[in-house]
C-alpha cells in the first residue's frame, strides 16, 4: 500500500462524456446521446490508488480515457498538478497538452491486443521514448533493458515478439511501455481481468511494488470489488455513468451504504469459510438500463431493493455522511 500524502494530484469536476447517436446517410443528424459518463467528480492524492469499480458498460473505462484526454470531454474539468498549480487539461491546446501527456499513461486490459504483434519487445517498450524525443539508439536500448528488468522480465528477451510470451509476461511488457517515459499517474484499465487467476496476484504485486519504488499514483479500474480491495487506498463505485459512493477502502468494505455497493459486495466470495457460509447475496433484478435513456430520478431506482417514491422523481446528490465517506442515495437525505 502506498504511503499517504495529502497533496491532490488530480481533481475531476463534473466530468461528462456523451457520445452522439447519428442518423442519415448523407446529412447526419444527432438523434440522441449515449451518456457514458454523466457528471462525475473525484480527486486522487499523490501516491495513492483510487479503485474505480462497477459493472461492465457503466462508464469506468471511458472515465479513465476522458481524464487522460484520449477523449475530448463533453463538459467538466480535469485539473492536474503542475509546479504547485492545478492546470485544467480540458482547456489546453494540443501542443500544450503534449508535455502533460508524458506525465500520464495507461495500462490496458488485454495485453495481447494492445501490443503490436509485428514489433519486438524492444520496439514496443522503446517507442514512447522516440515519440517523446527522450532517447534513441544505444541510450534507448539501455533504457529498454532497464525497464524490462524493472518489471521482472529478462532483458535478454528484447528481440522477441509478443506471441512468444505468456499473458502475464505480456502484461509486464505493457507495464514497461507505460513506465518508459517516467509518468507520475497511471490509469490501470482492468489490467488483470484478461489474465489467469493464478497470475493476477503477480501483476497486482508488481504494480504495488512499482508504486512504492517510483511514487506512482493510480486510478485502478475493475469490475469487481474483491480485486480492488487489496490495492486501493480509496474506492469509488460507479453505476450507469455516475458515482454512487466513495470512501476509504476499509470504511467502504466494512460499512457500505449505497444499496448498489451492498449488492456488489454481497456477490464477492469471502475467503473465510465460516463467514462465507453466512454470506447473504443480494440479487439485483433486471438489467442495467441503457445510458441513452437513463431512468428519471435515481438511475438505480429500476433495480434497487429499497426504492421509494422520491427515488423515481428526484436525482439524489452526493453527500458526505461521515468524514471522507460520500454517498448519493435518498436513504441518507
Ligand atoms: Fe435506492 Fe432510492 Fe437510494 Fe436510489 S436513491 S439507491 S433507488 S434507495
Amino acid at each position: 500500500m502506498s504511503e499517504r500524502n495529502n497533496e491532490v494530484l488530480l481533481n475531476v469536476e463534473h466530468l461528462k462524456m456523451y457520445f452522439p447517436i447519428t442518423k442519415g446517410l448523407v446529412i447526419q443528424r444527432t438523434v440522441g446521446y449515449v451518456k457514458a459518463v454523466d457528471d462525475i467528480s473525484l480527486f486522487i492524492r499523490k501516491g495513492e490508488t483510487l479503485g474505480l469499480v462497477g459493472e461492465s458498460g457503466c462508464g469506468k473505462s471511458t472515465t479513465g480515457r476522458a481524464i487522460l484526454q484520449l477523449y475530448k470531454p463533453t463538459a467538466g474539468h480535469v485539473y492536474f498538478r503542475e509546479d504547485g498549480k492545478m492546470v485544467d487539461l480540458t482547456t489546453l491546446k494540443r501542443r500544450e497538452l503534449q508535455p502533460m501527456r508524458r506525465r500520464m499513461q495507461i495500462i490496458f486490459q488485454d495485453p495481447y491486443a494492445s501490443l503490436n504483434p509485428r514489433m519486438t519487445v524492444g520496439g514496443i517498450v522503446g517507442e514512447p521514448l522516440e515519440v517523446h524525443h527522450i532517447a534513441s539508439g544505444k541510450e534507448k536500448l539501455e533504457r529498454v533493458k532497464e525497464l524490462l528488468d524493472l518489471v521482472g522480465l529478462n532483458p535478454y528477451f528484447i528481440n522477441r515478439y509478443p506471441h512468444e510470451f505468456s499473458g502475464g509476461q505480456r502484461q509486464r511488457i505493457g507495464v514497461a511501455r507505460a513506465l518508459a517515459i517516467n509518468p507520475e499517474f497511471i490509469v490501470c484499465d482492468e489490467p488483470i481481468s484478461a489474465l489467469d487467476v493464478s497470475i493476477q496476484a503477480q501483476i497486482i504485486n508488481l504494480l504495488e511494488g512499482l508504486q512504492e519504488r517510483l511514487g506512482l499514483t493510480y486510478l485502478f479500474i475493475a469490475h469487481d470489488l474483491a480485486v480492488v480491495r487489496h490495492i486501493s487506498d480509496r474506492v469509488a463505485v460507479m453505476y450507469l455513468g455516475k458515482l454512487v459512493e466513495t470512501a476509504d477502502r476499509d470504511e467502504l468494505y466494512e460499512h457500505p451504504l449505497h444499496p448498489y455497493t451492498q449488492a456488489l459486495l454481497s456477490a464477492a466470495p469471502i475467503p473465510d469459510p465460516v463467514i462465507e457460509e453466512k454470506r447473504q447475496r443480494i440479487i439485483l433484478e433486471g438489467d442495467v438500463p441503457t445510458p441513452i435513456n437513463p431512468p428519471k430520478g435515481c438511475n438505480f431506482s429500476t433495480r434497487c431493493p429499497r426504492v421509494m417514491d422520491v427515488c423515481r422523481e428526484v436525482e439524489p446528490e452526493m453527500k458526505e455522511v461521515a468524514p471522507g465517506h460520500w454517498v448519493a442515495c435518498h436513504l441518507f437525505d
